[in-house]
């Protein structure tokens, strides 16, 4: 059975395992980002991730096929690059991460998109096997996507596209750090939901978490009631547009948020249904991720042990 290195390169963690082709993590654990310390130290981080990785491949005798990682923002199609786009981590942009990681740790590295990795990973080995049209949707700090047509990730041109927290839910909102205005990402993310909660319920920045938001909703306390509806609607919105673009066979939603229960996805899909198309939404299943902050590392390594994971 061939085996391979999966890292997830996250705002505050570093996750890395070692994968088998079952989808088993034989392996695994986090290092901090290091993110406010700029590109050489979450460089830094990642070698260290990946020498963990080796050294118990070596305690084990196992071959290792390479190293996968899932990184924030824009990948070159070949997966050595990072473009840009990546807002939480400081100079990562114009950067030769297969290279730099290569030189380090000795085996042939390939990056890509974190949330395409967590697409893959949930394509391979959870709530997406045996969908070939899928749409992935994570929330967190931020709302990130992958989707799979006819079984393959689809990039845009030269890997540029899937930006779906960043397609318009208000043509009159609140300007978004990528520069345009209203964006899902800014309405529909876990930050923004708690950030509207703190407003509603007049308490300050920072004094609220997503668990905090989710506790009050289900004592029924009137602003997370508010801003949870509002959440939800915004978010419906952005998936309902992926729906009709796409006619996948399967949503999954992952993302801390999407584990807060059954009412979640069950407020969700009533909203999906009223803005999605009845015609284009025939065959989708929403679902939730089934892997949980496991993805990424699994998909990552996916692409060294699936020959035509193609991302
Ligand atoms: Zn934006």
């Amino acid at each position: 059975m061939k085996q391979a290195i999966g890292m997830d390169l996250g705002g505050t963690s570093v996750k890395y395992a070692v994968v088998d082709e079952s989808g088993a993590s034989l392996f695994s654990g986090q290092l901090p980002t290091c993110a406010d310390k700029g590109a050489e130290a979450v460089l830094a981080q990642l070698s260290r991730g990946a020498a963990l990785c080796r050294e118990f491949a070596a305690g084990q005798s196992l071959a290792l096929e390479g190293i996968g990682i899932g990184t924030p923002g824009i990948v070159s199609s070949d997966g050595r690059t990072v473009l840009g786009g990546a807002e939480n981590i400081p100079e990562w942009e114009n950067l030769p991460l297969a290279e730099r990681i290569e030189s380090v740790a000795g085996l042939p590295v390939r990056a890509s998109n974190d949330a395409n990795m967590m697409a893959l990973g949930e394509s391979l080995f959870g709530a997406a096997q045996g969908a070939t049209d899928v749409v992935f949707v994570t929330v967190g700090t931020g709302i990130g996507c992958g989707v799979l047509v006819d079984g393959l990730l689809y990039r845009g041109y030269r890997n540029r596209g899937m930006e779906m927290g960043h397609i318009t839910v208000r043509s009159d909102g609140e300007p978004c750090a990528c520069g345009s205005v209203g964006c899902l990402e800014h309405y529909a993310s876990t930050s923004a939901l708690v950030r509207r909660y703190c407003v509603l319920a007049g308490l300050g920045d920072g004094e609220a978490d997503g668990r905090v938001v989710v506790d009050a909703y289900l004592r029924g306390e009137a602003a997370a009631v508010q801003a949870m509806e509002e959440h939800w609607d915004y978010l419906a919105h952005g998936i309902a547009s992926m729906i009709n673009l796409f006619a996948p066979q399967r949503v999954v939603v992952g993302g801390g948020i999407s584990e807060a229960g059954d009412f979640y996805f069950g407020a969700l899909r009533c909203k999906v249904e009223r803005y999605a198309m009845p015609v284009c939404a025939a065959d989708t299943q929403l679902v939730a991720a089934a892997l949980g902050n496991r993805a990424g590392c699994l998909g990552a390594a996916g692409l060294f042990l699936y020959e035509n994971s193609h991302a």
